[in-house]
């Protein structure tokens, strides 16, 4: 008898004990905006600014009402204009064009790598072409840090990273979101801390971030924040930053205290069914799984594979057998934008010249989820069931 997976894909942990507490504290006091907050009281916005500062080693942060807020609020710190050209990696999803597009900048793609990371030739044959690199580190993928942010610094290109799959990794020793000059995180539903939408933004950078807080609309209530910069840096720059809204409230960020505080605990658990997964799959004839660094610690909240070079309608097969038997797979490889997945030439607004080596790794990427909710036995059942069903199409049964 076949063996059938019957978990969801999409089903998250329920939100700390804790957090539902704070949260209806919040609800009873009816102060739900940020800088709604009694005589003395801090308000769990700027708490959990502070601790999640505290927690990646960075001077400032910033919470804010999504993951896109965040980047597009670093590109405008960054005093980004229409019409700029702005670097970001061609492996990514939408949310990252758009926040490029959404200050009227022009996202230039750079390729990806069988690994899965930013083609770092590339990123040098167009490094004339801007002097701002968003940084997708998408699904988790980090590529060489040191020696990303040694080309960047060698062409006066900074860099904004994406982290909303790496909240919690490191490359080497340093956290994700702090290589760059401002870090974005996303607190969505299907990242690592979930509060249904929010984000977050870091930065040691006190002009930037200072420009920062004015435009998530903090008026003339930055005072108020307990990880932003000294007010005499606000000085300087409030006449200039216009006020743009995307400010968290007390709700979101009292559920996502707790969860910042199991973070770690988290990811563990996020690698332990990651490796179970992976492990599974290991030596199935036709499938490539992405080569990663010693020097990037990871969180396994999803995992890739690669079909490379084979034909589109074998990976469908893979896809709808897997399907059938309860696994959830997506592909990156299709011609037409699906659910989350899309590719880097389905966005008309940014005209983008085909890139052979990517498209060849974008066309065998399938991608999955690693849902907290599932089992370490679950992992090992869906991977069996993948590996057989790979096995029957690269067979041609
Ligand atoms: C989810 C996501 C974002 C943005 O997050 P939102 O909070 O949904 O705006 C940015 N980049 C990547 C790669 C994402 O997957």
């Amino acid at each position: 008898m076949q063996e059938i997976f019957t978990g969801n894909f999409t089903q998250q942990d329920p939100i700390p004990e804790e957090g539902i507490q704070a949260a209806l504290n919040i609800m009873r006091s009816g102060r739900l905006h940020r800088y709604n907050v009694a005589e003395g009281e801090a308000g769990e916005v700027a708490l959990l600014e502070q601790e999640f500062a505290a927690q990646v080693g960075a001077k400032y942060c910033l919470a804010v009402a999504s993951g896109g807020y965040a980047m597009a609020t670093a590109l405008r710190a960054l005093e980004v204009k229409p019409g700029q050209k702005v670097l970001t990696n061609a492996f990514t999803l939408a949310p990252v064009p758009g926040a490029i597009a959404s200050v009227g900048a022009v996202p230039v793609f750079v390729g990806v790598t069988e690994e899965l990371v930013i083609d770092l030739d590339d990123l040098v044959s167009k490094a004339d072409a801007a002097d701002i690199l968003m940084l997708s580190h998408m699904r988790g993928h980090m590529c060489d840090m040191d020696a990303l942010m040694d080309i960047c610094d060698a062409h006066n290109i900074r860099v904004i990273e994406d982290c909303a799959h790496t909240m919690g990794a490191k490359w080497r020793e340093t956290f994700s979101g702090r290589h760059g000059v401002m870090g974005c995180y996303s607190t969505q539903t299907y990242k690592h801390i979930n509060s249904g939408e929010g984000g977050l933004l870091v930065s040691d950078d006190e002009v930037l971030m200072a420009r920062a807080t004015i435009l998530s609309g903090s008026y003339m209530l930055y005072e108020r924040h307990l990880a932003a910069p000294a007010a005499e840096v606000f000085e300087r720059v409030k006449y200039d930053t216009p006020n743009v809204s995307g400010r968290m409230d007390h709700l979101r960020a009292a559920i996502l205290r707790p969860q910042l505080r199991d973070l770690d605990t988290q990811c563990q658990r996020w690698n332990e069914r990651y490796q179970v997964v992976e492990a599974g799959l290991e030596g199935t004839p036709g499938l490539m799984i992405a080569l990663r660094s010693s020097d990037e610690t990871y969180v396994g909240s999803s995992i890739q594979f690669l079909l490379l070079d084979w034909e589109e309608d074998r990976i469908q097969s893979v896809i709808s057998r897997c399907q059938r038997r309860g696994v959830e797979l997506k592909w990156f490889g299709g011609a037409e934008p699906v659910a989350f997945t899309s590719r880097y030439d389905s966005w008309r607004y940014a005209p983008s010249a085909q890139m052979p080596k990517t498209d060849r790794v974008l066309k065998g990427i399938v991608d999955m989820r690693i849902p907290l909710t599932f089992s370490l036995e679950d992992c090992a059942l869906i991977a069996r069931i993948i590996r057989a069903e790979v096995g029957a199409v690269y067979q041609g049964s």
